[in-house]
């Protein structure tokens, strides 16, 4: 009954590209999607391939995606035949390093949900010193990310707000952009105020730049597990409790935070139903030509590109949407503007 209504909903938790999968009945009949993309699934009868449209496409014909069953069994086949292939490119590897003088085959299998991917290096023994041993397969498909099912949030006049999480990469600013979004606003938009130990200042109000407790206080708090995070900054702790987030949503306001997305292993729950935004900057080729490859300009874009991809590649299943920052003013707009949606 549920199929009948299509109320089945899944985020796909990889990128499927019809055209690369050979085990696909008709190439032109298969969805593609991108990891994050929410599929609504229209039938499950065959248990290889569901059919499904991507929530969100104009385009209203349902098409084939691979079941979970199928994707889990082709994805440890292929954790199978890397390990296989690992191992003979490894004999194969040693029997070159005992006849060819000088020269030291190393290699690398890594399995990636399109198929399984070598790569060979030639080199002096020298330098290199023993023939390629085999490496482990991708330790994060071991995991079998593929779908994970969700629900179409129907927001209730009674119910609270929902937490929106602003996480960035390198470079990102959020906490600029989440003050000045709140500064904007603030009848809509709140900020969780964090606790400290340091002194309060002439200007300052407790409870509104800060809840100032004691040392003591504090270290308490943080045995009674009451922050979703804290830090040490010259001697003096701070920290955000969920406290701090529910008396914002209480007050009808959406609470707007920028964690660390460790943090999001805590806000992650019913009571929250975060909505996570990943705020990146938008890095332009033409900075890194312009400053030359050894410049630290240019190692900087590097990291904050580095970084962004690393945080794509680790929460990008957690993340609702990607906001590419070009510069403050613009990216409040677009921050403003998902918010409002
Ligand atoms: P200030 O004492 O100047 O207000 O803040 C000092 C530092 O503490 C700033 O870098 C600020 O970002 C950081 N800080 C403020 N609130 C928190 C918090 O809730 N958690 C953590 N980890 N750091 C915070």
């Amino acid at each position: 009954d549920r199929l009948k209504e299509s109320k089945v909903y899944l985020r796909a938790l990889f990128d499927y590209t019809p055209f690369e999968d050979k085990a696909t009945p008709c190439q032109e009949a298969g969805l593609p999607f991108k990891r994050g993309d929410i599929l609504q699934v229209v039938s499950q009868d065959d248990a290889t391939w569901w059919q499904a449209k991507r929530v969100g496409d104009s385009n209203l014909r349902a098409a084939l995606i691979p079941s979970t069953q199928f994707q889990e069994r082709r994805l440890k086949y292929r954790i199978k035949m890397g390990t296989y292939q690992a191992l003979v490119l490894s004999a194969l590897s040693c029997v070159l390093y005992l006849s060819v003088p000088h020269i030291c085959l190393s290699f690398h299998v890594t399995v990636t949900s399109a198929g399984l991917r070598r790569s060979f290096c030639l080199s002096r023994k020298d330098r290199q010193g023993s023939p390629g041993e085999p490496r482990t397969p991708d330790s994060a498909l071991l995991d079998f990310l593929i779908y994970e099912e969700v629900t179409r949030y129907q927001p209730h006049p009674s119910e609270r707000p929902r937490l929106v999480v602003l996480i960035g990469s390198l470079g990102a600013r959020i906490n600029e952009l989440k003050q000045k979004v709140i500064a904007e606003n603030p009848c809509h938009f709140g900020v969780a105020v964090p606790h400290t130990t340091r002194a309060k200042k002439s200007h300052e109000r407790e409870g509104v730049e800060y809840n100032f407790i004691t040392k003591q206080a504090f270290e308490a708090d943080i045995q009674s597990n009451i922050f979703i995070e804290y830090g040490e900054y010259k001697d003096h702790f701070y920290g955000t409790s969920l406290e701090a987030i529910r008396s914002v949503l209480d007050r009808n306001k959406i609470c707007l935070v920028d964690v660390q997305p460790e943090a999001l292993k805590i806000l992650w729950t019913a009571e929250f139903k975060p909505y996570v935004i990943f705020v990146k900057p938008r890095i332009h080729e033409s900075h890194c030509k312009r400053h030359g490859s050894s410049s630290s300009l240019s190692e900087d874009l590097q990291e904050m590109r580095q970084s962004a991809v690393l945080m794509g590649e680790r929460y990008g299943h957690l993340v609702d949407r990607v906001l590419v920052k070009e510069d403050l003013a613009s990216a409040c707009v677009e921050l403003r503007d998902i918010l409002q949606r």
